[in-house]
């Protein structure tokens, strides 16, 4: 088959370009490998429930924002959404909680009274972070600046305060994120975020219905090989693990990580060494994830459907985040995606994803290395969040070897590689590869958190491909 573009990888970045092209008149083939489009967001059902595997907060889908300028194009309806109030609830060590609300002047006053000891300067840090936010849209903000020397005079709450945000948004603490990062992933939340209805898998299911609408082909069920390379050695399209070549005469877009754009649909050899050195010095964490059943009737002791939970203060050391946070995010009584009386929770925490694939000799261990784990996230749940009691019960885990079956990431890495200090350009730098006509879209190399910063990316290289831009 012949096409103009080919899209390979059915996550929200491939399904994002791939709608985009088809209802600007592209014709375009989007293959996935597994049976459903998601990838990173395809929802888990057990057991009556229906769980979302993310954190549940979702940015731009505030007016005007990036979802409402992407479904003014396309010729479906976006998924309902329904802004969350508060954003979030941040619960400290302490048991202090700041709750992120979606009015400034509320979070003056909830900055104030969690942190009496450096008021000034928390303020002062928020305002900063407002001002680049603005200039970091115009991307002249510096990029070259930690934010924790930004952090200097401000206490050691406040400072664990600003990193398990940024962890939890950009998978990095302050003292390895720029000011630039920090203001994205900080003031986002400030301007709202939303839950949707059925969990980000209906955003995806809407991106892969508008593709079709639109006259697109969505091949599901269609693992990718490699790319196809001519006589020349430019690559002229894709062939699929069942053997079958298509050909696309425009452009290639890669959806999987940067990492498995090189090594696998390039491969090794046709990937300049200075590419493969760099992406060998690139990390990025794993994720562990419990689906817990909770009783209805218990969501009202809880603060706020989504909270991120600090465990530990850490003193004296950088931030590490696998024994320090958890996010808990409950599903809404309006969408509970569960059976009768009982709610759908989701909570995420940090692991070393490498941890999971070394010293696995057969797959007992790997299960030994889950119980471990939940036993120990278990109880820092329990013990960080009392009011939980016995409302809850753990219906399945998901380790970075779940995350790599469902989408072959490597490692089962999920979202932004660390060192962004140095990649702060990473989504111009990778976008755009060594072929002029092969290009990448994903969380990998955007340079904006969340889905919305995949969706943005997606926007921008759909207007490439389109010469929008
Ligand atoms: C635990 C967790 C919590 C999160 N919480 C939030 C949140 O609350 N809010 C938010 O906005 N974002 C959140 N995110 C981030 C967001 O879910 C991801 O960044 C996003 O879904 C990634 O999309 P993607 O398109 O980059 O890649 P992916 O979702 O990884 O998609 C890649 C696709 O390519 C397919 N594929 C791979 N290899 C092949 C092949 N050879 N041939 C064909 N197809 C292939 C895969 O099956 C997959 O479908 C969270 C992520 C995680 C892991």
């Amino acid at each position: 088959m012949n096409y103009e573009v080919v899209v390979v990888g059915g996550g929200i970045g491939g399904l994002t370009t791939a709608a985009l092209l088809a209802a600007r008149g592209v014709k375009v083939c989007l293959f996935e490998r597994q049976s459903g489009p998601g990838g990173c967001v395809a929802n888990f059902e057990h057991l009556g429930y229906v769980f979302e595997p993310t954190a549940g907060m979702y940015s731009g889908w505030e007016p005007g924002g990036i979802f409402e300028r992407l479904f003014a194009e396309l010729p479906v309806g976006p998924p309902e959404v329904d802004r969350l109030s508060p954003a979030y609830v941040v619960r400290l060590p302490d048991r202090t909680e700041i709750a992120v609300p979606d009015n400034p002047d509320h979070f003056e006053d909830n900055l104030r009274l969690a942190f009496p000891e450096c008021f000034q300067a928390a303020s002062a840090f928020y305002r900063q972070l407002a001002e680049i936010g603005h200039s970091a849209a115009n991307d002249s903000a510096p990029s070259s600046e930690t934010t924790a020397a930004h952090l200097a005079d401000c206490s050691k709450r406040f400072r664990r305060f600003i990193d398990v945000q940024l962890q939890t948004f950009i998978q990095s603490a302050s003292d390895q994120c720029s000011l630039r990062d920090a203001a994205l992933a900080l003031t986002t939340p400030l301007r709202g975020l939303w839950a949707i209805r059925g969990g980000a898998q209906t955003l995806a299911d809407a991106l892969g219905e508008s593709l079709k609408k639109s006259g697109g082909s969505l091949r599901l069920n269609s693992p990718v090989l490699r790319l196809a390379y001519g006589s020349d050695g430019t690559p002229i399209g894709v062939d699929l693990l069942n053997g079958e070549r298509v050909t696309a005469t425009r452009a290639i877009v890669s959806n999987l990580t940067v990492w498995d754009t090189y090594g696998k649909l390039f491969g090794l050899s046709r990937t300049p060494s200075a590419i493969s050195a760099q992406l060998k010095q690139l990390r990025a964490w794993g994720a562990y994830l419990l689906f817990l059943g909770m009783d209805r009737r218990a969501a009202s002791r809880l603060s706020s459907t989504r909270m991120l939970v600090l465990t530990d203060w850490q003193e004296n050391q950088s931030y590490a985040p696998v024994q320090a946070q958890f996010t808990l995010a409950a599903a809404p009584a309006w969408d509970a995606r569960a059976p009768e009386g009982k709610l759908a929770v989701t909570v995420s925490t940090f692991t070393n994803a490498e941890d999971w694939f070394a010293f696995h000799e057969d797959e007992t261990a790997h299960e030994e290395q889950d119980q471990s784990t939940l036993a120990s996230v278990w109880s820092r749940l329990h013990a960080a969040m009392p009011e939980l009691g016995d409302s809850v019960e753990v219906i399945e885990t998901a380790t970075p070897r779940t995350f790599y079956e469902n989408t072959r990431r490597r490692l089962g890495m999920i979202g932004r590689p660390g060192g962004y200090l140095k990649l702060a350009e990473a989504e111009s730098q990778f976008s755009r590869t060594v072929f002029p006509n092969v290009f990448l879209v994903g969380d990998t190399i955007c340079s904006g958190p969340g889905l919305a910063g995949v969706s943005h990316s997606a926007l921008a290289l759909a207007d490439i491909l389109t010469s929008r831009t």
